[in-house]
């Protein structure tokens, strides 16, 4: 840290990204990115006639795919804001829905970012315990006087709420902002999108880095009630009008128009998910019922720590956290269904060392 560093940040502790070691050819199976490429139509939308154009900047409102984004959910375009991955969008939405006098309360095993968010904004934040069984407890966040965020499915633990269940949340906090990070709803979760036209204090926030192979493109997008968005835009226009660059731009309007090719992506993603945790099992593993492209996992026998390091050391990266709740687990991200075979046969090495 130098003398210069504000000391607002002093005691800031950033969040870690999922490592990325250069040193062999890693199966990288920790950063919940997913393993296909981009569907061809987008490949060819990031063409050369759009390199061309990069001595301009781009369109600031991003018309096009927001016109596009809000065809594909069935709202208007009012309701949607984009942004420069879903990061983006939750550090925004913590600047503007949160202060001093307005904490945040998310689960106390969630995405690590709203922690440090809060953080930085110098937010109060409340993290409320999970289950025994991992799962979120909704009447915990009832009445909460607070701006809540939920991950749906959570991470990561990969556990969903129904619809029900968010709209119950939603409800009953009609006067605070609810978010719901939908970042891995494409794989087996509800999308609480149709809430956005009930509940005006509702913001759905979702991501292009996993259903829609673009983690490297960052592109991200919320739904919502036209005044949070219109919020959201204040933020925007007051830090970095032109977030989105227009090759990124052009990637989320093609993908948009190639819709099948994600859906079969993603059926894959959720099989291969399932025959996955049922590989495990039968090797003595215990995991939650993940909705999600990853799957939490842990065996007594190894350990989470010993089992991500024996891993990594036989070239497959998966991600643990040394959060003592959570400390046996690792998170595994679902990939080709050939990575997911060399995963287990690392694993059966594993098991026959300890
Ligand atoms: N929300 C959750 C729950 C996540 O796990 C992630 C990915 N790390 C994000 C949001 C952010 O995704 P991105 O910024 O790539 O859209």
């Amino acid at each position: 840290m130098s003398k210069f560093l504000s000391r607002r940040f002093s005691s800031l502790v950033p969040y870690t990204p999922g490592e990325q070691p250069r040193d062999m050819e890693y199966v990288k199976l920790n950063t919940n990115e997913s393993p296909f490429e981009p569907s061809p139509k987008v490949i060819e939308a990031v063409g050369s006639d759009e390199v061309k154009k990069l001595n301009l900047y781009p369109d600031p409102t991003g018309k096009a795919l927001t016109q596009k984004l809000a065809e594909t959910y069935g709202v208007e375009e009012e309701n949607v804001f984009i942004s420069n991955g879903s990061d983006d969008i939750l550090n925004f939405s913590f600047m503007a829905f949160c202060d001093k006098d307005k904490g945040a309360a998310f689960p106390e095993i969630s995405y690590g970012f709203y922690e440090v968010y809060a953080d930085l904004y110098g937010v109060d934040s409340k993290k409320i315990p999970l289950k025994e069984d991992f799962s979120i407890n909704i009447s915990d966040y009832f009445g909460a006087k607070r701006t809540v965020v939920i991950a749906n499915p959570n991470a990561p633990t990969g556990l969903a709420l129904s619809l029900n269940e968010v709209e119950e949340i939603v409800k009953a906090n009609a006067d605070d902002v609810v978010i719901i990070d939908e970042a891995y709803v494409d794989f087996g979760a509800e999308s609480a999108v149709p809430l956005t036209k009930k509940y005006n204090n509702l913001i759905v926030v979702m991501t292009y880095s996993k259903s829609r192979s673009l983690a490297g493109g960052r592109l991200g997008f919320a739904i919502a009630h036209k005044d949070l968005i219109s919020d959201l835009n204040t933020i925007k226009y007051s830090t970095n009008p032109y977030n989105i660059n227009r090759l990124t731009m052009a990637a989320g309007i093609a993908s948009l128009e190639d819709a099948d090719y994600y859906k079969a992506c993603n059926k894959n993603t959720a099989e291969v998910r399932e025959y996955t945790k049922a590989e495990l099992e039968k090797r003595g593993f215990v995991l939650t019922d993940s909705k999600a492209n990853f799957l939490f996992a842990k065996n007594d026998k190894i350990g989470g720590e010993n089992y991500y390091l024996s891993l990594k050391s036989k070239g497959v990266l998966v991600r643990h956290f040394k959060n003592d709740k959570i400390k046996d687990y690792v998170r595994i991200t679902i990939g080709t269904k050939e990575q997911m075979d060399i995963l287990l046969s690392k694993t059966d090495e594993i098991l026959s060392e300890v």
